[in-house]
């Protein structure tokens, strides 16, 4: 089935110092072979060695580039065939002309996640850590690329294989009674199916508390700086991005052509809308008023509403507080450097008053509360603990949702003493949907769709 050889080019195409084409498959050292030259064949490589050579036109022995590569030998390869990686150099013309050659031997270009895809075909990886590489490659920040690290590491598929074990001892405890349906048995059984199901229900739960944090690490917060002209908005934008470097991202399938900025404050992404003249230069920066700033605060989970405390509120942020008001909102009295003019108890009427933060940008004094703040609006302040498995893919939250359903189900029926016949169909539903999560139990059309999201390479 896997037994055709494979190519593409695995860093991203453009100018780059070098550019790595992987190839993989059973012939895949054999067919590099025909198009490369050095000291001693490569056929002849150990695994995991490095040769230096050149790839040549065998139809004419031109040199076309000299190159670095390496052989990695079936299974000890990320695809579990035989791996060989060409580092080039950079440039496109060089990297195709390589590419070009390959496709002219029996290779044929990789379907985007097609490596990713045999390293799972071949077991090497499960679905859930196939996903994790997905999100490694998309992850805008630390903190959600060590999310996806985890995910890949198994984390995730550890704790529930774990689940799925209590969960066949349990079918295993149902088989056994079905064949000595003694009264006595049966109760037992229940209370059995009873104190299981709730043990794995419990642990899905758990697991669902990460979702909307892992969600939100995941994707970001959408985060809108709103405000009058004048107030400070810009300001704030660039003492955020200072030295946190904005990363600005071209997600690839999701959100095509659309470049989005993240800053991370206490390694929570913020997506910021493009409402505090981030693309914009100083110049143009007063134009941005009230109405747009109405525009974005409809969008944002996170509405940072700067003020400047050194002149009395203004009518136009009156309105604003009262739109903002009850949702996830902070204000900021900008400008404490100067005399206060802002009247503290309007604000109150608003917002609570850890949410109402005194700061100075220009002073660069109050940015710890404001990041308090923040990280208190979305993770109740504790976001810190490093070695918490969060389930941030929406596909794994729903399974984990639908079998803690089936569990529900089961725990309901052998409490009303339902047939067990009828209650391992309950739990065997919620085996096969934690199953899916990590593949053992899932479609090929899933399976399909999963890998079709990977870029290129990959
Ligand atoms: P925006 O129009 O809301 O984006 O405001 P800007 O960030 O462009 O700032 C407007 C003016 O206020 C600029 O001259 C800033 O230097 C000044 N400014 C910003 N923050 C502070 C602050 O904390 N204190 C003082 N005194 N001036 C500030
Ligand atoms: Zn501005």
């Amino acid at each position: 089935m896997l037994s055709d050889t494979i190519a593409a080019i695995s860093t991203a195409v453009g100018e780059s110092g070098i550019a790595v084409i992987r190839v993989s498959g059973p012939n895949a050292v054999v067919e590099v072979e025909r198009i490369f030259k050095s000291k001693t064949p490569l056929t002849h490589a150990l695994s995991h060695t490095v040769h230096y050579g050149h790839i040549l036109n065998p139809e004419n022995g031109e040199k076309v580039e000299e190159v670095l590569v390496t052989v990695m030998l079936a299974p000890r390869s990320f695809t579990m065939e035989n791996v060989v990686e060409i580092s080039s150099h950079g440039g496109i013309v060089a990297v195709k002309r390589v590419m070009d050659l390959l496709l002219q031997q029996n290779i044929r270009l990789a379907e985007p996640g097609e490596f990713t895809k045999r390293a799972f075909l071949n077991g090497r990886i499960d679905l859930s850590q196939a996903e994790g590489v997905i999100d490694l490659i998309r992850s805008k920040s630390d903190k959600a690329f060590s999310i996806a690290l985890k995910q890949v590491d198994g984390m995730l598929s550890s704790k529930i294989r774990k689940l799925r074990h209590t969960l066949v001892e349990t079918l295993a405890h149902i088989e056994v009674n079905i064949d000595y349906p003694e009264h006595d048995v049966e109760s037992l059984t229940s209370q059995f199916i009873k104190e299981k199901s709730s043990e794995v229900m419990a642990e899905i739960d758990r697991l669902l508390q990460t979702a909307e944090q892992g969600k939100i690490l995941r994707e970001g917060i959408t985060t809108a700086i709103v405000g009058r002209p004048n107030v400070g908005k810009s300001s704030l934008l660039n003492t955020l991005v200072q030295g946190e470097k904005a990363i600005v991202t071209d997600i690839p399938g999701t959100t095509r052509d659309v470049i989005e900025e993240y800053v991370t404050i206490r390694n929570i992404p913020l997506r910021l809308l493009d409402t505090a003249g981030i693309r914009e230069t100083m110049d143009v920066v007063e134009q941005i008023g009230v109405e747009r700033s109405k525009n974005a605060v409809s969008e944002a989970d996170l509405i940072l509403m700067v003020i400047n405390a050194s002149e009395p509120l203004h009518q136009d942020e009156l309105e604003l507080m009262e739109q903002i008001r009850g949702r996830q909102a902070i204000v900021i009295m900008n400008k404490m450097d100067l005399p206060s003019q802002v009247d503290r108890d309007i604000l109150l009427r608003y917002f609570p008053e850890e949410l109402i933060i005194p700061m100075s940008v220009k002073e660069e004094q109050g940015l710890e509360m404001l990041e308090e703040g923040i990280s208190k609006l979305f993770f109740s302040g504790k976001l810190e603990s490093a070695d918490m498995t969060y389930v941030s893919n929406v596909r794994h939250i729903a399974l984990l949702k639908k079998a803690k359903q089936s569990l529900q189900d089961a725990y309901e029926a052998a409490d009303q003493f339902v047939p067990i016949d009828m209650i391992q169909i309950d739990v065997r539903l919620a085996w096969e949907q934690l199953g899916e999560i990590v593949g053992d139990t899932a479609h090929d059309a899933l399976i399909d769709q999963i890998f079709s999201q990977f870029c290129l390479g990959k």
